[in-house]
């Protein structure tokens, strides 16, 4: 409706230029525009919604599906009905979230009535999954998800202070700070402690909602960090299709992923390393050796094991205050003190990453962090001077399938050009044609 007035106004205009001249051209102009606005198609939810009015709104605080539904002339034995046969598919008593959008569409027959009632109800439960409850004749409801669209693209960046601003002032989306610190480099680089003249590449695909709608950066196909003089590539790899299990490797088939996170807490500083000759001015600068690395925190950051293994400790003791230790393998434990709540047991078995307890000020401590303690053979070590082992290798018979896998690959990201001289550049970010479309 709102566009066939904006053509309305435009056809005005049109002719208030127009009116003195032929009056031929300006007729076969009108049946041009009128021509456009019965093509004008809108696709969504499975639905064209030029053939309906249609109102779109979100859930407000107090918003029930019954509330709507009344608001819009329906009446309540009809609400409890699509209510009733409904619910299997889709509960509209429990479901319905504050600030999701809605759309209700109504029949354009009948659309000078005043107590139009609305045909459809569609629910968007995220940006992707929605769900259309119609009552047009009889009553049913399905659940969809809107067409996705990945579209390939490839970034430089150099780093002059932080990666998140090389990003922004590339015009490039964060989620590939977040891919590379996280997924990809998270044991081989460390990200706070990036350099002046670190650079990198990266082929990635972004993701799209109904063609239109950035949904983030999907997953990042290969990536080339220089990080300190050293040169570390990443290329994507599937190794268990059955499991889906997906892991980044080198040019040589080397997991990038290594069996020990490289900080149990995210986003935090170290506030002290591991450091056998530290003195301390509260102790007279006598010799007070910190036998593990203090990673400062809010309280109430989840603290992650950084490996898998079993909680062999869980508990409050003295200095340590609340504690708890994992034992890896033979060889690794570690343990972490000062929470302010621990949420594992003894005998538990955690997953790396797995939240294990949160950052507190329990025992000995002049402030909230996390002291990391990583102990070998019985002993407690640096972890930072450790060559900590690799998360699982590739096997033998998949690492002749990999090299091969990643040779036009490689070549590709060598392709790739630094561009930095250029300011906010589209070409930097090659637009190719979208590769893949579900449904
Ligand atoms: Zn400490």
């Amino acid at each position: 409706m709102r566009l066939k007035q904006l053509i309305a106004i435009a056809i005005i205009v049109v002719c208030a230029y127009a009116c003195k001249e032929d009056n031929s051209v300006e007729e076969a102009y009108e049946k041009e525009l009128a021509e456009i606005v019965e093509e004008e198609k809108i696709l969504e939810f499975g639905f064209d919604l030029s053939h309906y009015e249609f109102k779109r709104d979100t859930i407000k605080k107090g918003d029930t599906f019954g509330i709507i539904l009344e608001q819009n002339n329906i009446g309540y034995p009809e609400i409890y009905q699509i209510a009733e046969q409904t619910k299997d598919t889709f509960n509209v008593a429990r479901s319905l979230k504050v600030g999701n959008p809605y759309t209700l569409l109504f029949s354009k027959e009948n659309e000078n009535d005043s107590l139009q009632k609305p045909t459809t109800f569609i629910y968007q439960k995220s940006l992707e999954d929605y769900v259309v409850i119609d009552f047009k004749d009889s009553i049913q409801a399905y659940t969809s998800k809107k067409p996705i669209t990945y579209v390939e693209r490839t970034a430089t960046g150099i780093i002059e202070s932080s990666i998140s601003k090389t990003l922004d002032e590339k015009g490039l989306s964060q989620g590939l700070a977040y891919k590379m610190a996280d997924d990809i480099y998270a044991w081989t680089i460390d990200f706070r402690r990036l350099q002046k003249g670190d650079r990198f590449k990266v082929i990635y695909t972004d993701k799209y909602i109904d063609d239109s709608i950035y949904a983030g950066v999907h997953d990042v196909k290969a990536a080339y960090f220089e990080h300190n003089g050293d040169s570390l590539y990443a290329f994507r790899f599937e190794t268990d299709s059955v499991k889906g299990i997906i892991d980044y490797f080198n040019e040589d088939a080397k997991n990038l992923r290594r069996a020990f996170l490289k900080a149990p807490v995210q986003y935090s500083r170290i506030s002290s390393r591991y450091n056998l000759r530290r003195r301390i001015a509260v102790y007279g600068y006598k010799v007070r050796p910190h036998k593990g690395t203090d990673f400062a925190a809010r309280i109430g950051t989840p603290i992650m094991a950084t490996a898998n293994g079993t909680v062999t400790e869980s508990r409050r003791r003295g200095g340590n205050g609340k504690y708890v230790k994992i034992r890896h393998n033979d060889t690794y434990s570690t343990q972490y003190l000062h929470m302010s709540r621990r949420a594992v047991k003894k005998g538990d078995f955690v997953k790396q990453g797995d939240i294990i307890g949160y950052v507190g000020m329990t025992g000995n401590t002049g402030g909230p962090h996390v002291c990391y303690r990583f102990w070998k053979n019985g002993k407690q070590v640096d972890p930072f001077k450790q060559k900590l082992p690799e998360a699982k290798p590739i096997s033998d018979s998949l690492k002749v399938k990999y090299l091969d896998f990643i040779v036009p690959v490689k070549q590709r990201l060598d392709n790739i050009f630094f561009l930095e001289a250029e300011p906010i550049n589209p070409e930097n970010t090659i637009k190719e044609s979208p590769i893949t479309d579900i449904q």
